[in-house]
């Protein structure tokens, strides 16, 4: 299973979670509590899709989405 990074806009916090692929669960922030979280890209979690994610691979595409 994935990892994935996300951080928090709020406050900046970074938070690794292991998620499904394709999976679109609400995280939230474990310091702040916010869920205005953004999904970074660790680059070894992803699979034999990460050479299609390459022009979101700062997670600040609107939807944050593109990479799955
Ligand atoms: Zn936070």
């Amino acid at each position: 299973m994935p990892i994935f990074e996300y951080k928090c806009k709020k406050c900046g916090h970074k938070t690794e979670f292991l998620e499904k692929a394709g999976s679109s669960k609400k995280h939230s922030c474990e310091k702040c509590g916010s869920n205005n979280l953004q999904r970074l890209f660790s680059g070894f979690s992803v699979g034999q899709s990460s050479q299609g994610s390459d022009s979101c691979s700062t997670g600040t595409c609107p939807t944050g989405t593109c990479g799955l």
